[in-house]
């Protein structure tokens, strides 16, 4: 790639780090602080955070309740690296787990820690479906997005992450989301008739995956009838049922599961991104007991279980899912971003609303003009990045404990940059 020229301050990162990296290009400072929905760089300016890392912060940035939880672990010498032994701190977070997430939401799930990374855990899930099932073959979906080594990344959707030289991604068969074809045709009605019909041409599935409301894709949204579908024909077909809800879960939607409102329950669900609270790598896989059928250390890994993740994660469920409130909580902010993002669109002919809860967006039309207002708002101090095929869709991905004030500031600077540059890219 051809660099501009430049004296930079960055020159340690150009001239010593990989190509491979991405969103600095995007925010080019150096970041140095962060607390709440607020980060600071180098030369000591705040931004508004509507980022969060992906959805991996979602209780902002250094909450003192976790830090100080770490803290004082780290204090008495507790177990840093336990491989997956016993530790007091994973025995904890398991019984908090599922006292405050799974019992009040009737769910009965084995949990399996993976590797740390969401990919790790979508891995293990999809191999388990296949040695579950004996079958390989999985339906994923358009502008599904799943993670990017090689068997997550043959779920993944996205060119440009496929494109990568890679093994030949197999082992998948890729289908329409919800409203991928547009109004009025029914893509549950071709998952079922491709499925169900002996020519369809679609091998027997070992396991469906899907997001319920996709992170990186453009925040498209399955509606419950189409969920309920897909589910139901999956499980006809003889085949799991897979969530990832490594972005949109951890309240991100509003409830803690972002199934939970859609009726239906998976077979196996993944989680990561916020699961740690505090942006420490950690994932989950958590699965129906009747399809736990790993044999010991068969999925396994040298970083099962984050010790210090497990502390703040135990924090985290019992700060914002012991009590009450959170979710309502949640529900007003979302209900601010609607709102906000909605007269935004109504000044830009093409806009249309994308997502639900904390996990909305603009789809402004164009990569140029969404890439164009994610640049002006990033130099007034709002930290936005773009989602969907074409970058086209500004992504608002604020900490869910945001400050409604910091909030409306934040949604000020996007509505700002959407409406000047809609007029000055419509005269260029
Ligand atoms: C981020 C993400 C992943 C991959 O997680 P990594 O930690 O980047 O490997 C998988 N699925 C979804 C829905 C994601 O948003």
């Amino acid at each position: 790639m051809n660099k501009p020229f430049k004296t930079s301050r960055f020159f340690t990162f150009e001239d010593h780090e990989s190509n491979a990296r991405g969103y600095c290009r995007s925010f080019e400072k150096v970041f140095v602080k962060a607390k709440g929905s607020s980060v600071w760089d180098e030369e000591g300016n705040r931004y508004i955070d509507f980022l969060s890392c992906c959805g991996a912060l979602n209780y902002g940035h250094n909450d003192e309740h976790m830090k100080a939880g770490l803290i004082d672990h780290i204090s008495r010498d507790g177990i840093a690296s336990g491989l997956d032994l016993y530790t007091d701190v994973k025995r904890d977070f398991i019984d908090a787990f599922y006292r405050l997430v799974l019992a009040p939401r009737n769910l009965d799930y084995k949990l399996q820690f993976t590797g740390p990374t969401g990919a790790n855990a979508v891995e293990a899930a999809l191999k388990l479906a296949r040695k579950v099932t004996k079958r390989t073959n999985v339906i994923t979906f358009t502008n599904g997005f799943h993670g990017v080594t090689s068997g997550a990344l043959a779920a993944t959707g996205n060119r440009y992450n496929r494109m990568a030289p890679s093994i030949p991604l197999t082992g998948v068969t890729r289908l329409p989301y919800d409203g991928y074809m547009g109004d009025g045709i029914s893509a549950a009605d071709l998952y079922v008739k491709m499925l169900e019909d002996p020519s369809g041409g679609i091998d027997p599935p070992a396991a469906v995956i899907f997001e319920t409301v996709q992170g990186e894709g453009g925040l498209n949204i399955a509606s419950a009838g189409w969920c309920q579908r897909i589910v139901a024909a999956a499980h006809r077909a003889g085949a799991l049922v897979i969530v990832d809800d490594i972005q949109a879960g951890c309240g991100r939607t509003g409830t803690f599961f972002s199934f939970e409102t859609l009726g239906f329950t998976p077979d196996i669900v993944t989680l990561s991104k916020s699961l740690s609270g505090f942006g420490l790598p950690m994932s989950l896989v958590l699965i129906a007991p009747e399809y736990d059928v790993w044999s010991p250390a068969e999925h396994n890994g040298t970083f099962r279980g984050n010790s210090h993740a497990f502390v703040t994660a135990r924090i985290a469920l019992e700060k914002y899912w012991g009590g009450s409130g959170f979710e309502e909580a949640i529900a007003v902010k979302a209900e601010i971003v609607t709102n906000a993002l909605t007269e935004t669109a109504r000044n830009l002919p093409q806009a249309r609303l994308k997502g639900r809860g904390l996990m909305q967006g603009l789809d402004v039309g164009t990569r140029a003009l969404a890439s164009a207002i994610s640049k002006r708002c990033f130099d007034q101090r709002l930290i936005i990045e773009t989602a969907g095929p074409y970058d086209e869709v500004i992504k608002v991905l604020c900490p869910l404990t945001i400050e409604v004030d910091q909030l409306e500031e934040g949604l000020g600077i996007v509505r700002n940059a959407a409406l000047e540059l809609s007029g000055e890219l419509s005269f260029a």
